[in-house]
């Protein structure tokens, strides 16, 4: 048993995992910037350490940083969250050189996953279903345009490296080849430092459906269901729902059982997340995250489970504490992710807040580290809070995310809350038929404009 668990993140995720802890009689350590020295987290933990200045390179991304605080402090073992180090194989096996333990999966697990192109082979190799494409790395932009006939256009290019929407560009015919090509090719290399690229057929009109799962590291996993995260903007989720609108049980049951033995086999440790495109009837791999979602707590919501808590209990050794037969769906949640940021162009937007109110009641969860007086910094990323809300079916959660977001106050900053109430008046979304393009579609038709 852990005595004491150190949180190498900031923001509402330190605060899911601050919760946790105390619900579990562990200790919490807090680590910060220079520029979050009065953020929620460092006030709610047991105890917080200053790792750095304000920049994420020099803080919340820097290992030796949060090593140090765990052995400062007397932590013995590290929650990445999301984002920052909660992928990075080198920091895991740095933390277990340590004699640390990681909140997560294997080092190993995390490189695999990690390389969109291993990741591919790996779950082809399973007998997961995936993307059509090229096989394995492209090397140069005239075999990209062989595959490109042979697959037919539109198709799509990939940084193997790639990860939030960076290094992937669509070619839509072979004379945007080359351009497309070089580009993705470039982003990764800048961002990821890696420039190799694969490509994939550009499907026209699919869902984003992800498939939770859970493995005790030993040869046992279990799924729990999808969730449907098709609206997206710039390839960024925004709202997020489960059970995903058009997913039937029997579907549910095979895809769900398709990953979890995948996931046994590979004997798999913790919280994962298998993600899929989804057009008629059909599923296709495209990555897998390794960690824990921004969007777990719909899962939580219609499972009634604390992911975090099994994610600190299997690190532990414990086994899964829920096995498939007991992980059955009870009603329906939507979560949307409140970014501080202006419209129409999502322009981020930090400062100050002078009024924070939650919403509450029944079926209503906001996970935020907002609070009145504080200031969001201007050096990380604009989620400022998750609202989620649960309903005994999807009618019922849509209405009761349109009364919570009636709620919700945060003055002092603009949010994309407009956002949520716009789309709460499209039919399209009441009727749970959209695709991965439908925000971009209806955003282009200016439905903020103020003229
Ligand atoms: P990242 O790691 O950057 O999040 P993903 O591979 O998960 O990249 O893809 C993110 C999003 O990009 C998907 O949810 C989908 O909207 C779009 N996308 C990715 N691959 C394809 C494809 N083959 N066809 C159509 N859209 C795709």
């Amino acid at each position: 048993m852990f005595d004491k668990i150190l949180i190498a993140n900031r923001g509402e995720i330190a605060l899911r995992v601050i919760r946790a802890c105390r619900e579990m009689g562990i200790a919490s350590v807090a680590v910060h910037s220079t520029a979050d020295a009065d953020a929620m987290h460092v006030r709610m933990a047991d105890e917080s350490i200053c790792i750095g200045p304000a920049p994420s390179t020099d803080s919340y991304l820097s290992p030796l940083a949060i090593i140090s605080a765990c052995e400062i402090s007397g932590a013995q073992a590290i929650h990445p969250g999301y984002g920052f180090l909660s992928e990075n194989a080198r920091f895991v096996q740095m933390v277990e050189d340590h004699g640390l333990t990681f909140i997560g999966p294997s080092a190993e697990h995390i490189r695999v996953m990690g390389d969109k192109i291993t990741a591919k082979d790996t779950m082809k190799a399973l007998g997961v279903p995936c993307v059509p494409g090229s096989d394995g790395g492209v090397p140069d932009v005239e075999t990209a345009k062989k595959i490109g006939r042979e697959f037919g256009y539109p198709v799509i290019i990939k940084a193997t490296a790639g990860g939030g929407g960076r290094g992937m560009k669509v070619a839509a015919s072979e004379a945007e080849m080359e351009r497309a090509f070089q580009t993705a090719r470039a982003e990764g290399k800048a961002a990821f430092g890696n420039d190799e690229v694969y490509i994939e057929k550009y499907l026209q009109k699919p869902r984003h459906i992800e498939i939770q799962i859970f493995g005790d590291g030993k040869g046992n996993a279990v799924h729990l269901g999808e969730r449907d995260c098709s609206l997206q903007r710039r390839h960024q989720k925004v709202f997020e729902e489960a059970p995903g609108p058009c997913i039937t049980p029997e579907e549910r049951a095979r895809i769900g059982a398709t990953c979890a033995e995948a996931m046994a086999e590979l004997k798999y440790s913790g919280a994962g997340t298998i993600e899929f495109l989804y057009e008629d009837g059909e599923f296709y791999f495209i990555e897998m995250n390794t960690r824990l979602q921004v969007e777990h707590p719909v899962t939580e919501a219609i499972f009634g489970v604390d992911l975090v808590r099994e994610q600190i209990r299997v690190a532990e050794g414990y086994p899964l504490s829920f096995t498939q037969e007991d992980l059955t769906i009870d009603g329906h949640a939507i979560e949307v992710r409140i970014n501080a940021e202006k419209l129409p162009n999502f322009t981020p937007c930090p400062g100050k807040i002078t009024q924070y109110h939650a919403p509450g009641g029944l079926g209503v969860r906001m996970d935020s580290a907002l609070y009145q007086g504080y200031s969001i910094p201007p050096y990380y990323d604009s989620l400022i809070g998750k609202l989620i809300v649960r309903g005994r079916d999807r009618t019922e959660a849509l209405s009761r995310l349109n009364r919570a977001l009636g709620e919700l106050i945060v003055d002092g900053v603009d949010t994309t809350v407009p956002l949520f109430h716009a789309l709460l008046q499209e039919e399209a979304i009441l009727a749970g038929d959209y695709n991965i393009h439908w925000l971009e579609k209806w955003l282009a038709e200016d439905p903020f404009s103020t003229s």
